[in-house]
């Protein structure tokens, strides 16, 4: 946590859950679901449990579960592809800032053999350009958005299946003011 904070952007979305009245709180509990952690909302808009699957000292999980608790905090929890791409983001940002390896924070599409395949070229450039672009780009982030379910690495073994593409309270992108990542 201490690491986090000491990154900018890790800094900026603590301060801002710290300074209000709701409540978040932070457990170790292994649940066998086959993901790293979760966020609980309390709903109401009133904080939520991150829950770390006995990754406590992991970085990017950390990073991401308190992203969704940002989003919440915001009123667009939920779940959702848009929610994890921003949630990724912000693991990827705060991992680059704290030295630490981003794999884990990778939506790329992974090239099956030497297969050509145009789709998911364009799926990477625009992934590329999420990561790297100094400001927010709203059309890749549609983009990726759109072709999450067929193409990211994250969806391989259709994790994010049952997931909408983006709930109706989910309008704004709040990883944007966190650029360039
Ligand atoms: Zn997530």
């Amino acid at each position: 946590m201490n690491r986090i904070y000491a990154t900018r952007n890790g800094h900026t979305v603590i301060d801002e859950m710290e300074a209000s009245t709701d409540i978040y709180k932070i457990i170790s509990v292994d649940i066998d679901n086959g993901s790293a952690g979760y966020y609980q909302s309390n709903k109401k808009s009133s904080g939520g449990t991150i829950a770390l699957n006995c990754n406590d000292f992991n970085l990017s999980t950390l990073s991401h579960e308190i992203f969704h608790g940002y989003q919440d905090f915001y009123g667009q929890g939920g779940r959702s592809i848009v929610n994890e791409i921003e949630a990724n983001l912000f693991a990827y940002s705060i991992a680059k800032e704290a030295g630490e390896s981003t794999k884990q924070t990778n939506i790329f599409a992974i090239t099956k053999g030497n297969e050509w395949d145009d789709c998911l070229n364009s799926y990477n450039k625009n992934v590329n350009t999420l990561y790297f672009s100094p400001t927010l780009n709203n059309d890749a982030f549609n983009y990726v958005r759109d072709e999450f379910h067929s193409y990211s690495s994250k969806n391989l073994r259709g994790s994010y299946n049952e997931y909408p593409l983006q709930q109706t309270n989910q309008g704004n992108r709040l990883i944007s003011k966190f650029y360039p990542l």
